[in-house]
């Protein structure tokens, strides 16, 4: 009995003879193990000797039945196409005096073909004859049907443009796939049996890897994302999903992870991220991050009982830069006043670009506000000092400020920002260059401009614009000359409202372009229906804005309205500004010059209230000059500024104008003029602007004795 091992010995004491089956049952801490041990001859039939109970647990008959013969001994029950080779295996196993290690099929009580693990040797007496055979059996379907499994999970996921790995139920890596070994560098070889935890970074929290188990082993798909690490070091994102695969009996025999690297998406999504709350020009925080700062800021003030500081920041006539000396040059030196800017910002305030040349800076934690306005003019200085672009180029730049407080101007992070935009207009309007807090007045104003822009919109539709006249009067002659056609608006709720206030807001909102449509087209046909009473010298003068000469269309417009009311083009005359002339836009030029052609007049308003460069005079061959109001409220007082009236009126003749002066309300101010060889006057002095029907009276009484100049 050499060979027999010495547990077996113990608890099998009759080893090597013929046992009852009751006898042997009674081995009771053999018969709950799913192993069946066993003694058996080596006779044709391995004619069982001794047998524990876990048989019946691998084949359904139990050991007492096997024993008895009342059930098909150990070799029936092998699975006929497998009998030869068990046979002939433990034959050479005998002769060479090894153990054997087999697994073959074998049918169950239920007729079930099941997969069986046969280890055995055999046992020797003294005399070196063979007496017996000892040995185990295990019963391997589940884990063969694994083996099954995963060399069918492995075999699909072989050509998979994912990775794959199968892990065992116990978290140890049995397969990986090509697309793995490509993406991590680990070779199948090298990650066989190791647990996937060697791709960890260290950033993936273990909560998370909890949460991976405890779906997993409760059988459920696990969806997420890691930071994993290649072989080589490199850091990247993927997407794993991770399923149990579960044997006929719902037990987990393996995990299969399907993962996707997903870092190009993972990096385009942060770049997206950074955008939506950076300037990429200079990498500043944009206005959407600017107002969570704004927010938070708000929250801590509201907690400390501190105030909040919102100071908007615009460069002056930016514009001009850009179009000057081109826009790369712009934004380099955008991002240089960035840089500047950012020098003056103390940790836990906030600088942002909102667009443009519009700049944040929101100033927090501030227990009082004696430092803000010192503080915006230190801004506006540096600012000003020479920027050197590239090295080579001197640029300059100046800012306006608007300044709003919380809690004093809001409690509310966009309105806040809103009222500091509106001291920020109303800095400009000012002049430029300087600071303006926020006042509730200026508020009043915005809403009333927004009321204003609001009922524009639906002005013409309901038709409450007219025209009015008021004379031009030919001061050599004594005669009405013409008029100028001056836009009234009434509305409902806002009454009659000023062109002063309306016009600059119609141009703001792009509603002048149909608004000045319509003040063509009323114009053309009141001088059609003064046709016949009036003079055909008789001139109508029309106030263009600076936006009309930006579309190419208002020589059609205004052709169109000629044509349908017949009207020869050297009766109307167009009034445009200085500004329009110092835009100097070749469109400009060239719709001037189409105008001009088409035998209109054009007089050039205000005069000498803007730049007024006289070279633009000659460049653009205007007709007439208007000198504005403010020239002559004030003559008969002023010698220095007759004697600049003069100057103006020489000039003008000089380059062929003819000069109306605007506003004369004195007798006084006429004779200076008419000295000083003015050639038309306007004002109050002889009229208002008078609806059609009163100038048609007022123009004809002053007409019946008077020809209408050439
Ligand atoms: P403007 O072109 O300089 O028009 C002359 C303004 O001076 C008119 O004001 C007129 O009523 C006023 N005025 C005339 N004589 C006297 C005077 O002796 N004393 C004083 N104190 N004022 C005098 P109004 O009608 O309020 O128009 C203001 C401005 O609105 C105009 O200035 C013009 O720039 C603009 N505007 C008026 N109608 C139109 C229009 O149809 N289209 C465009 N684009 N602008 C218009
Ligand atoms: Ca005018
Ligand atoms: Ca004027």
């Amino acid at each position: 009995m050499a060979s027999v091992s010495p547990d077996y010995d113990n608890l099998c004491p009759l080893a090597g003879r013929a046992i009852s089956p009751d006898q042997h049952c009674a081995y009771g801490a053999l018969a709950n193990l799913p192993i069946a041990i066993y003694r058996c001859l080596v006779d044709a039939h391995r004619t069982i000797i001794v047998l524990t109970d876990g048989i019946k647990a691998i084949t359904g008959y139990s050991a007492a039945e096997i024993l008895k013969n009342a059930a098909p001994n150990l070799t029936s029950l092998i699975y006929p196409k497998d009998q030869d080779r068990v046979r002939q295996e433990i034959a050479a196993a005998l002769d060479q005096r090894r153990p054997f290690s087999l697994e073959y099929r074998y049918v169950n009580a239920e007729g079930e073909v099941r997969w069986i693990a046969d280890h055995g040797q055999g046992v020797w007496n003294e005399a070196g004859d063979l007496e017996c055979l000892d040995g185990f059996l295990m019963d391997i379907t589940e884990h063969q049907q694994a083996e099954k499994q995963l060399r069918l999970l492995s075999s699909a996921s072989e050509q998979s443009p994912v990775s794959v790995v199968i892990t065992d139920h116990k978290g140890c890596i049995q397969y990986v796939n090509p697309k793995f070994e490509a993406v991590t560098g680990y070779s199948a070889a090298e990650v066989k049996g190791k647990n996937p935890n060697i791709l960890k970074t260290g950033h993936t929290s273990p909560e998370q890897y909890r949460q991976l188990w405890r779906t997993i082993t409760s059988g459920e798909i696990w969806k997420g994302e890691f930071l994993n690490k290649k072989k080589n070091g490199e850091f990247f994102w993927e997407t794993a999903s991770i399923s149990p695969v579960k044997d006929r009996n719902g037990q987990i025999t393996h995990y299969v992870a399907v993962k996707e690297d997903i870092t190009v998406h993972k990096e385009t999504a942060e770049m997206l991220v950074y955008q939506a709350h950076y300037d990429m020009l200079t990498d500043l925080p944009n206005r959407a991050l600017a107002i969570d700062h704004l927010k938070l800021a708000i929250g801590q003030a509201e907690r400390e009982g501190e105030f909040v500081a919102v100071l908007l920041i615009d460069l002056d006539s930016f514009k001009t830069v850009n179009e000057s000396i081109g826009h790369d040059v712009g934004d380099l030196m955008l991002c240089h006043v960035a840089e500047r800017l950012k020098r003056y910002i103390q940790p836990g305030d906030t600088l942002a670009r909102l667009g443009g040349d519009e700049f944040l800076i929101i100033l927090q934690g501030l227990k009082g506000l004696e430092s803000v306005l010192p503080f915006c003019h230190q801004i506006l200085d540096a600012v000003e000092h020479p920027y050197l672009i590239q090295n080579a180029m001197e640029c300059f730049t100046s800012a306006t400020m608007g300044v709003a407080i919380y809690p004093i101007d809001s409690t509310s992070a966009s309105i806040l920002l809103r009222n500091a935009g509106i001291a920020l207009n109303n800095a400009k309007s000012a002049g430029r260059k300087n600071v303006k807090c926020f006042e509730s007045g200026m508020n009043l104003a915005a809403q009333r401009r927004h009321q204003v822009a609001s009922q524009l919109r639906r002005a013409l539709e309901f038709d409450e614009f007219s025209l009015v006249f008021q004379p031009l009067v030919d001061l050599n002659r004594n005669c009405v000359a013409g008029a100028e056609a001056l836009l009234r608006w009434h509305n409902p709720t806002l009454g009659s409202v000023s062109p002063q206030e309306f016009i600059p807001i119609a141009e703001e909102t792009g509603l002048i372009l149909s608004i000045g449509d319509w003040v063509i087209h009323t114009a053309c046909e009141q001088l059609h229906q003064w046709k016949d009473a009036l003079s055909d010298q008789f001139a109508l003068a029309i106030n263009l804005s600076p936006s009309q000469f930006r579309t190419a269309r208002l020589a059609n417009v205004i052709a169109n309205c000629l044509h349908r009311y017949q009207i020869p083009p050297h009766q109307l005359e167009l009034e445009i500004t200085e500004s329009l002339l110092l835009d100097d836009q070749p469109a400009t030029k060239l719709l001037m010059q189409q105008l001009k052609r088409m035998g209109l007049k054009i007089a050039i308003d205000d005069f000498g209230t803007g730049y007024s460069a006289l070279s633009y005079l000659r460049r653009f061959s205007l007709d007439v000059l208007k000198i504005d109001r403010s020239f002559i409220t004030d003559l008969p007082d002023h010698g220095d500024l007759s004697a600049l009236v003069r100057a103006i009126i020489f000039m003008a003749h000089e380059l062929n104008l003819s000069v109306i002066a605007e506003g004369i309300e004195t007798e006084a101010q006429l004779r200076i003029l008419q000295n000083q060889g003015c050639d038309y006057g306007q004002g109050f002095w002889f009229s208002r602007a008078l609806p059609p029907e009163a100038f048609l009276a007022f123009a004809q009484q002053t007409m019946t004795y008077q020809t209408m100049p050439e």
